[in-house]
Formats: C-alpha cells, sequence, structure tokens
C-alpha cells in the first residue's frame, strides 16, 4: 500500500491574504481532491510513477498551458523531457510498452487531466488509440516493426474514424473507401477531428472496403504518402492546445502490409474504443480534481464582505457538491479498473462510466466557473480552461447520448441504432 500526497502546501499568498475574521494562527488546509485516499490503492511502483506525473504536470506543464491553451498551439518544446517519464503504450506489455496495469493507466490519465487535458488528450490519442489499434488489431509483424518507436515517442500517431458527414453512426457504415488492387489499397474520403494529426507521422484510418462493405484499418505514413492532407480544425473553444486535422485522402494506396491484420470489422475498432472511452471516464475524472482544487484554492484566498468567500455557507454547497462528483467518479473509474485488469470489461460498462463521469464534469466545472465570479472566464485563473475542455470530453469517443444507448441496448436487450 502507498500513499500520494494529494494536497499540496497552502501557498503563503494565502496566509497572507487571511483576514482579521478568521484567526491568525488558523492554517486553512489544503486543497485535496482524493477524500477516500484511493491512490491508496496503488502499488509502491505505481505509486512512484503517478507521482512522477505529477510532479512533470505541476512543474513543466502547469507554468506555460495557459498561454499555449490561449493561442491554439500544442507545446513542443515538452516533448523531450515528457519523452523521459516512459510512458509510451501504458497498459500494453511487450513490444517496448511500458506495460502496467490498467488502473495504472488509469491514474496516469487522470493525473494528466488534472493539470491538462489537452496533453492528456494528446498522449492518449498516441498511446492509447493509435498505439492501441496496433496493439489489438495488428499483427505480430505490424507490432513489433510500429509499436517499438511509438512507445518512445519516435513515431508520434492519431487515430481517424470520424468523418465530416458520419460521427455517431460511424458503426453504421463510413464513407472513406478502401479498394483493394493486388497487394495495394486505395483509400478516398475525408477523415475529421483528427488529434495530432496535423503533426504526426503515422495515422490510422478506417475504412469501408467496397468488397465486403466491412470496416478496415489502414496504417498510413503522414508525411511521405501521396494524395494525404490534413489541413488544422481552426477557432476550436476546447482542447485548444490540441491540433485536430481535417484529412483527405486522395487516391491514397497503402500496401497490404500495413493493413492491420487483425481489424477485419467494426467490432474490431470497437475493441480499441472500449478501452480508450473507459479512459475518457477517468480524464473527465482528472479536470474535475483540478477544477476543484484551483477552485477551493481561489475560494480561501478571495475576499468578499471583509471574509475570504470559503466561509459562506452557499459557497461551501457548491465546493461540498464539487467534491462529491469527484469522489464518485473516482470511486466508479477505480471499481472499472478493477474489472478491465480482470480483462471482463464490456462495452456497456466502459460506456456507462464515460456518459456519467463526463457529465458529471461539465457540473463540476461549471460550480468553479461559478465560484471564481469574473475571474472564472479568464484562462490565467486555472479554471476556465477546464470549463470549455470539459464540452470536447463530454462530446468526443462517442457522445452522451450514444454512451447511453449502449447501455439501453445491454439492459433492454433492444437495441435503439445500429
Ligand atoms: C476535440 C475533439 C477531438 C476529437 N478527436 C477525434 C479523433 O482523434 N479521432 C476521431 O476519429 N474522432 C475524433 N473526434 C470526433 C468525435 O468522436 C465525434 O465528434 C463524436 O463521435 C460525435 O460525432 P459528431 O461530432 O459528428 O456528432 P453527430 O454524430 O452529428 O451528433 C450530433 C448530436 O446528435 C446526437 N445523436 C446522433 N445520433 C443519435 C441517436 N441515434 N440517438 C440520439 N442522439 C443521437 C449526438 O449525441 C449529438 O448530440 C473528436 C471530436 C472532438 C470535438
Amino acid at each position: 500500500m502507498a500513499t500520494i500526497e494529494m494536497a499540496t502546501a497552502v501557498s503563503t499568498s494565502v496566509a497572507a491574504a487571511t483576514p482579521p475574521a478568521v484567526k491568525a494562527s488558523k492554517q486553512l488546509p489544503a486543497p485535496n481532491s482524493d477524500l477516500y485516499q484511493l491512490a491508496d490503492i496503488l502499488t509502491a511502483e505505481e505509486s512512484a510513477v503517478v507521482k512522477k506525473v505529477r510532479a512533470y504536470m505541476e512543474t513543466k506543464v502547469q507554468p506555460i498551458i495557459n498561454k499555449y491553451w490561449s493561442d491554439d498551439a500544442f507545446p513542443f518544446e515538452l516533448l523531450p523531457s515528457f519523452k523521459e517519464l516512459q510512458l509510451g503504450g501504458l497498459g500494453f506489455e511487450g513490444y517496448g510498452c511500458a506495460g502496467g496495469s490498467q488502473k495504472l493507466f488509469g491514474f496516469v490519465a487522470m493525473e494528466l487531466a488534472r493539470v491538462d487535458a489537452s496533453f492528456g488528450t494528446f498522449f492518449g490519442v498516441h498511446s492509447g488509440l493509435a498505439m492501441g489499434s496496433i496493439y489489438l488489431d495488428g499483427s505480430e509483424e505490424q507490432k513489433q516493426h510500429w509499436l517499438p518507436p511509438m512507445a518512445r515517442f519516435e513515431k508520434i500517431g492519431c487515430f481517424g474514424l470520424t468523418e465530416p458527414l458520419v460521427g455517431s453512426g460511424t458503426g453504421g457504415g463510413l464513407l472513406t473507401t478502401a479498394r483493394r488492387e493486388d497487394d495495394v489499397w486505395i483509400l478516398n474520403g475525408e477523415k475529421r477531428w483528427i488529434g495530432n494529426a496535423t503533426w504526426c507521422d503515422v495515422s490510422i484510418i478506417w475504412a469501408r472496403d467496397v468488397a465486403d462493405n466491412q470496416v478496415k484499418g489502414f496504417i498510413v505514413e503522414n508525411k511521405t504518402t501521396p494524395g494525404f492532407s490534413v489541413e488544422k480544425i481552426e477557432h476550436k473553444i476546447a482542447l485548444k492546445v490540441v491540433q485536430n486535422g481535417h484529412i483527405t485522402l486522395k487516391d491514397v494506396r497503402v500496401p497490404e502490409a500495413n493493413r492491420l491484420q487483425g481489424g477485419n470489422s467494426f467490432r474490431d475498432t470497437a475493441r480499441v474504443l472500449r478501452m480508450t472511452r473507459y479512459m475518457v471516464g477517468w480524464a473527465s475524472t482528472g479536470i474535475q480534481m483540478g477544477a476543484f482544487e484551483a477552485t477551493l484554492k481561489y475560494a480561501q484566498e478571495r475576499l468578499q464582505f471583509g471574509k475570504p468567500i470559503a466561509s459562506f455557507q452557499m459557497v461551501q454547497d457548491l465546493l461540498a457538491k464539487m467534491l462529491a462528483n469527484v469522489t464518485a467518479c473516482q470511486c466508479m473509474m477505480v471499481r472499472l479498473a478493477q474489472i478491465d485488469d480482470e480483462g471482463k470489461l464490456g462495452d456497456h460498462q466502459a460506456a456507462l462510466a464515460k456518459a456519467f463521469c463526463t457529465a458529471k464534469s461539465r457540473e463540476t466545472v461549471a460550480w468553479g466557473r461559478e465560484l471564481l465570479g469574473g475571474n472564472g472566464i479568464v484562462a490565467d485563473y486555472n479554471v476556465a480552461r477546464f470549463f470549455a475542455d470539459a464540452e470536447a470530453l463530454y462530446s468526443y469517443e462517442g457522445t452522451y447520448q450514444m454512451q447511453n444507448l449502449i447501455v439501453g441496448k445491454a439492459i433492454t436487450g433492444i437495441g435503439a441504432f445500429v
């Protein structure tokens, strides 16, 4: 059993701002978003990894991220130091991957999002969606070829499933087509919203085989493949650090050797999504932790009517409700991690957690934004970014409605969609 120090010391500015109404000797408690001490379930080795990630996020990412977020830019300067954390392929065994339990993967996803959900999304798309597609659907040869350099972050990946005209309905039919000519596949179509696409090296592109109408996955090398182009999606209001691309595929030729050999229908795509959806549950829990901690600290420091706003009953009510959401989501995710580590995670279980945690996340960050008053809409105060980013997690990797329809199908036995 190991304990992670979830709380950081109360800043001197809090002490300095303490008004006469609060006894000078009284030390205010530091924000702690792990009320039920869930970090205690980590092993000592896992705890060391999570602590390392927390320290990295607080010292390297936190100081610069609001500026990058406001500028719609990705902090490439962080990549060399981030690689040293050796997190590539977390949760996957072999092939140079970081390995570890799903519980550890989850806690790391939560820690990343606790400081910045965009940075967490960059990692989730590369290590979870792109590497996960190869890990789950690739042949032995493909895994050996692609996973080691991706685990070392020498090649960065993205995952292209969503299209301009097909979002929630990807299981019902993609418009991007794949046509086989001898040992080459010819891809045509468009992909939208693809995280990391504007700058990464490898894209996993999902397309419909015109011969059997089944969805197949292809490994496309972005920078050297003729007919493959990417345009950055501009003017987003959430996850602004993530560079989302609109991909156009025009007679893109991909060798059969780069078709994911174990990906023969949408069921195989869905196996990847099950894992990453569950990770969005962790990430949206991390967002809530970050928002709660920043809000509580602000409420302890901010004076109105000569007192910290944290002393007002209605403010304490909202803070308690924020922490209840954080704690409920953490407990749910920890139990799901145990189920996943036992190899029993079902689509409906992952969907329930994704829907619940992202919905609670919106509620939590909105209360945080509210408690910061006007400063709640200014990125510099560390809550506005969470407030905006929660919106993207609510919709990506399958919307709230689609997750609930997956749950609905499992519990009623009746599918409401394809
Ligand atoms: C920031 C961001 C990053 C993303 N990154 C990626 C990525 O890396 N790779 C990738 O492939 N995709 C990515 N996506 C795409 C994401 O997965 C889709 O946006 C999502 O699946 C929803 O699709 P859509 O936006 O086309 O919405 P639509 O499918 O058009 O849905 C619009 C609305 O209709 C509702 N709706 C649709 N069908 C039903 C139904 N049958 N019953 C009830 N309600 C329904 C939806 O719930 C939603 O509220 C990303 C999206 C965002 C915003």
